[in-house]
């Protein structure tokens, strides 16, 4: 039996999700921002969507807005939230942390290299997780925004920010926050936090690809990237994709029901595959085992490389991710690993749990990695 493991990089479409946009790809093909009837019916499907996310995060539908996905939502914000502050004079000073996604640290040195701004890149501990008093000691007062992701999408570390955000908003700074990885799996308060962004992408959580979330405070200044129509309170001009926006909704509403039952069942499978794994000599867990996923267990594989063990994985049936997929292709270890100092001569594998999973996925997952460990260790000499 296949066995599908790599839900950090995407998850299955949910059939009710699909159920809920099939009429919305069919019937309601108006521009919701059209005003006859065709328009109105396809802009009441997208402000119920707005509405279901709002819900689901526990903030106002006026801050919800609708993107293409994470991608995105991390660029608008971060770009478009320190842009806004520079020009009205608050400084140029960005802070962010070694291992987020390459859609926030890319945004972050481009302010940087292309822009003048002065960039503080804040390493984790070796666990993957982000001190919450070295990222403070890097504010500054000139300091316009903090980006911090909620969980790492390579190790699955959760990075504490209950302590961060109380502490940035008591000094009036901008903290944008990466949850495409977190939403759904651990609590998250976008509201409580203060937080000026926090971007979601929907095939992150059983949604469609290709849209996205930007939770925007009401009273934040923000330079729109794109610039258009003025869609989406001027911030995200073009054409509203409603089917997509409507699936969005309602895999948000999906995902804030289920995690009840969800949670504790991912992650009682989550420790079944780390010890599986786990028991093989040189394997080890990378990053926190207690501020993790439920969804995530990345491992180094001593004597193996990461590529050689996905590709005898994947010709076992059993998808898996060497480093962030987002980034296949790349040889060298992910920026993240990098950050954290992990052994460069291990492979590096990430297993990342859904709403599909089963315990014989573990199983079977189990299986293929001592196999193919067992193979790739006999093919490069034996393991020393
Ligand atoms: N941020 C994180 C943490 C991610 O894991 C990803 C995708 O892997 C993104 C941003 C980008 O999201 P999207 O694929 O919707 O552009």
């Amino acid at each position: 039996m296949p066995a599908y493991l790599d839900h950090a990089a995407t998850t299955p479409l949910d059939p009710a999700v699909l159920e809920a946009m099939l009429p919305h790809l069919r019937d309601t093909y108006g521009n919701p921002s059209s005003g006859h009837a065709w328009g109105r019916a396809a802009r009441a499907a997208v402000e119920t969507a707005r509405e279901q996310v709002a819900e689901a995060l526990g903030v106002t539908p006026l801050e919800v807005l609708f993107t293409s996905g994470g991608t995105e939502s991390d660029n608008i914000a971060v770009l478009g939230l320190a842009r806004a502050a520079r020009a009205a004079g608050r400084g140029a000073h960005v802070v962010t942390t070694a291992i987020e996604h390459r859609a926030v640290l890319a945004a972050c040195e481009a302010l940087r290299d292309r822009e003048g701004f002065d960039l503080t890149v804040v390493a984790p501990g070796p666990d993957g997780v982000v001190d919450p008093e070295r990222l403070l000691g890097a504010v500054r007062d000139d300091t316009v925004l903090v980006a911090c992701m909620a969980a790492n999408n390579e190790i699955g570390t959760v990075q504490p920010l209950a302590e961060i955000a109380p502490a940035l908003r008591a000094r009036g700074v901008a903290l944008h926050v990466d949850a495409v990885q977190a939403f759904g799996r651990v609590p998250l308060d976008p509201s409580g936090w203060g937080v000026a962004g926090l971007a979601l992408s929907a095939h992150k959580f059983c949604g469609p690809k290709g849209v996205g979330v930007l939770v925007l405070r009401r009273d934040v200044a923000v330079e729109p990237v794109q610039l258009g129509g003025g869609q989406e309170r001027g911030i995200r001009s073009g054409t509203l994709d409603a089917p997509s926006i409507v699936g969005c909704g309602a895999a948000a509403a999906l995902a804030v029901a289920a995690a009840p039952t969800e949670v504790p069942r991912l992650a009682a499978l989550r420790d079944a595959l780390r010890e599986g794994l786990c028991v093989l000599d040189g394997v080890t867990l990378v990053g926190s085992a207690e501020r993790r996923l439920p969804t995530n267990v990345a491992v180094a594989v001593a004597g193996c490389d990461g590529e050689s063990l996905l590709a005898a994985l994947d010709a076992r049936g059993v998808a898996v991710s060497a480093g962030s997929a987002c980034q296949s292709g790349a040889v060298r270890p992910s920026h993240v690993l990098t950050a954290i100092a992990a052994d460069p001569g291990a492979g590096h594998l990430r297993l990342s749990l859904g709403r599909t999973t089963t315990a014989q996925d573990v199983a079977t997952a189990v299986d293929a990695v001592h196999s193919a460990v067992a193979l790739l260790r006999g093919a490069g000499g034996g393991f020393v």
